[in-house]
């Protein structure tokens, strides 16, 4: 962020979320980052405008004196988060997308189609949309799922790619990202890091390659925008602006701007998420009408919370005694939690995996039908205990 960074102590995650992604601002005379909204971009003359769109179309950055081009190729807006969200994430660079699907589907054809790879191996539990989207092999290469342990069994020559997400949807199973990384040897590794955020875990500072989110949850964490990012080296994120430039999945300059804005309270937010969510799990674990509760750090999660994360975070998930009819009650009861899908906003949210998110899961590796997501927003936990309460209280009415 400034150039004598090296000469004093590092600077908080804090200061950071705050600072990054800010260095131009006041050479440009503004304090709050301007929206780039242009399409196209006046070229100087033919021969550097060409040499710069052929910089960008690899992959690389716009060249001095020969402008930005077009706007799939580059966006000043959307330059400033994502070097916000690089320096959060301890990486070289960060490359934007229009939602974390799109995101992975760029990191999935850089490292293996497009890399002439064609196998891909997953570690299960994923978030139903990924593990879709590497089951249907829609982008030509076939997936061998497993556990975390069988990660190196299963490569093979034209392995080119290993995903893992930590904590894993929805039951918040831990993966030990260090050790998936050293059975996968030269293979790069994709973590999706969406429910951890950059600060809680950091997955570059354990050798992996990518760091992924759907920036559509904690990033944003205002429920507004839909995105993804992927931070990375910068050789990485060449490949990555490559696929982008050329398939146009593009973060919009308006959700970039919303995203660089929400980096600032991401500390807080996660902070004061995290600590009601403690409170609200120690709560469920003493109800009677919840038989299991999923959170990282409890239970078989193990002693990784503390080491690979700093903390639990703030989504965690419950299984109910009396099972899908109490999940319908729950869901149907609670008034300040919402019944929707996504997570991670300043407002609480309840969801069914089994039936929403990880729908297409093939059904072995599918959530039961008797647990239900919590995502805890930024409401006194005390008033979110009573929401549960009351709901909880009504359930075993409507179950007898
Ligand atoms: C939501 C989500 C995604 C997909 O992101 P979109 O922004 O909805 O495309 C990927 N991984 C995880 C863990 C998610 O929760």
């Amino acid at each position: 962020m400034f150039d004598d960074d090296a000469a004093d102590r590092p600077l908080s995650p804090e200061t950071v979320a705050v600072h990054a992604g800010r260095a131009d601002l006041a050479a440009l005379g503004v304090h709050a980052a301007p929206i780039d909204l242009s399409s196209t971009n006046p070229l100087p003359d033919i021969l550097h405008g060409g040499d710069s769109y052929e910089s960008m179309a690899n992959g690389g950055h716009p060249l001095p004196d020969g402008g930005n081009v077009y706007a799939r190729l580059w966006n000043p807006t959307v330059a400033r988060f994502e070097e916000g969200l690089a320096e959060l994430e301890h990486a070289e660079a960060a490359v934007a997308f229009s939602s974390g699907m799109a995101a992975t589907t760029a990191a999935i054809l850089a490292h293996t189609t497009a890399a002439g790879k064609h196998h891909i191996v997953a570690v299960r539990p994923l978030y139903g949309g990924t593990d879709h989207l590497l089951d249907s092999a829609l982008l030509g290469a076939q997936t061998t799922f497993c556990t975390e342990d069988e990660v190196h069994a299963h490569l093979r020559p034209d392995t080119g790619l290993v995903v893992v997400e930590t904590p894993g949807n929805p039951t918040l199973d831990l993966v030990d990202i260090a050790a998936v990384v050293a059975q996968a040897g030269d293979v790069p590794v994709l973590v999706d890091n969406t429910f951890a955020t950059p600060m809680l875990q950091n997955p570059l500072d354990l050798g992996a390659t990518m760091s992924l989110h759907s920036a559509t949850k904690y990033i944003g964490g205002h429920g507004d925008v839909i995105a993804g990012v992927i931070a990375c080296s910068e050789e990485t994120a060449q490949a990555l602006r490559r696929v982008r430039a050329i398939t146009g999945a593009l973060l919009h300059p308006l959700g970039a701007y919303l995203l660089h804005r929400g980096l600032a309270t991401l500390p807080l937010r996660v902070e004061r998420q995290q600590r009601s969510a403690e409170r609200v799990v120690a709560w469920l674990g003493e109800h009677p009408g919840v038989s299991e509760v999923f959170y990282p750090g409890i239970g078989d999660t193990r002693g990784l919370v503390g080491t690979q994360m700093r903390g639990g975070g703030a989504m965690l998930a419950i299984r109910l005694r009396d099972g899908y009819a109490a999940a319908e009650a729950l869901t149907g009861s609670v008034r300040l939690f919402t019944h929707a899908v996504s997570l991670g906003g300043v407002d609480s949210l309840v969801q069914h995996p089994a039936a929403l998110t990880h729908r297409p899961v093939a059904a072995e590796a599918r959530p039961g039908a008797d647990i239900v997501r919590l995502s805890i927003g930024l409401e006194d936990p005390e008033d979110l205990i009573a929401d549960l309460s009351r709901a909880l209280a009504r359930v075993s009415a409507a179950v007898g």
